[in-house]
């Protein structure tokens, strides 16, 4: 047998400790030299002597059976040594005990990941529709194996080590009482099955990068930051899950005249001061071309025309917004000889203290 070292002085307290202060050094000692924290070589021995040590202190009969007949304790009260006690995977009772556990269950069918792609569109496409085409890289599911990873007319065998459970289940008696720890089965990752003659074209991951061209349908009535989505042109799903979705966010381009307000569109009609004084018909510009406008008489700057249902097609619902047309009556920045002599001959007739509007 070889020689062991002191249970107090392995835990480096007085031999009349009290329980709080073993269960404190033990603790201390037990995270300082926990193979998880503590890669050094001999700092696993260091912890099965630690948890060695407490065993027996934390117990009143085996500490006084410890106390009167040393490590002799074999031949004690309760019969039995302490060595041949199996710590092996104490670290996993220690995680249970701090926490640490994670007990997984076996892994079912999982939907696979969804994809985002952003395109731009042209202000006339949002506000009639329009279909486009993308090019994506996505994961598929291999078209050798159907996404079983394993070689066609093979199939997959029960995990030898989980029986195909996926897990693996230990009871074991600890010292800080019975623990049943579960962990995911390191085998086959969770499967429950090992592929054992893996598919030549994905090598067993039953995934293959694919790129692929997608024609995407964008209703009438779209705006900045709307989602397009398309069920299941996402990512593979796993094991037999449904694939995830598509999403496409659009980016609308601006309009050279037309600006969007909801599903209204506001233009601005710059007209000189013989158009606003005598009246007009003014070419406007809308989604579907140019229109003839009516401006009336004595029409001012700030005046609005509405031309109804020339807006933008409502997303959801029927119907369409409409076009705002608003009066700006531009003064000219320079004027001709003849031009000026015209307005002078104007000004002597006008109101010089003209009422506003
Ligand atoms: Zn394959
Ligand atoms: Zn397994």
């Amino acid at each position: 047998m070889p020689t062991k070292r002191d249970y107090y002085e392995v835990l480096g307290i007085p031999r009349n400790a009290t329980d709080e202060e073993i269960k404190r050094a033990f603790r201390k000692l037990a995270f300082k030299y926990h193979p998880d924290h503590n890669r050094n070589g001999g700092a696993e021995e260091k912890f099965k002597e630690v948890n060695e040590a407490y065993e027996v202190l934390s117990d009143a009969d085996k500490r006084s059976a410890y106390d009167r007949f040393g490590h002799g304790g074999a031949e004690g009260p309760f019969g039995r040594g302490f060595e041949g006690f199996d710590f092996s995977g104490f670290g996993n009772i220690f995680d249970a005990f701090f926490g640490g556990a994670t007990g997984t269950v076996r892994r079912g069918p999982q939907r696979g990941a969804d994809l985002t792609y952003n395109i731009a569109i042209a202000f006339e496409e949002a506000a009639f529709g329009c279909e486009k085409e993308i090019n994506i890289l996505r994961t598929e599911n291999c078209s050798l194996c159907q996404g079983t990873g394993s070689r066609p007319g093979t199939k997959p065998t029960k995990c030898p080590n989980c029986n195909g459970a996926g897990q693996v289940r230990r009871v074991q008696q600890t010292i800080f009482g019975r623990f049943s720890n579960i962990t995911t089965c390191t085998q086959c990752r969770g499967e429950g099955r090992i592929i054992t003659d893996p598919c030549p074209q994905c090598r067993g991951t039953g995934k293959e990068k694919h790129k692929c061209r997608i024609s995407v349908k964008i209703p009438a009535g779209v705006d900045n930051g709307t989602q397009v989505r398309l069920r299941g042109e996402g990512e593979a799903g796993e094991r037999g899950g449904p694939p995830g979705d598509l999403y496409v966010s659009l980016t609308v381009e601006q309009h050279e005249v037309l600006t969007r307000d909801g599903d209204d569109i506001i233009y601005e009609l710059p007209i000189n001061f013989a158009q606003a004084a005598l009246g007009a018909e003014i070419e406007v510009p809308t989604l579907e071309g140019k229109i003839q406008l009516k401006v009336p008489a004595s029409s001012q700057t700030g005046g609005v025309f509405k031309l109804k249902n020339k807006g933008i097609p409502h997303l959801r619902g029927r119907g369409r917004g409409d076009q705002f047309v608003k009066l700006r009556v531009v003064t000219p920045d320079s004027l001709t000889k003849k031009q000026r002599q015209l307005l002078e001959e104007l000004a002597e007739t006008l109101d010089p203290t003209p009422k506003s509007p």
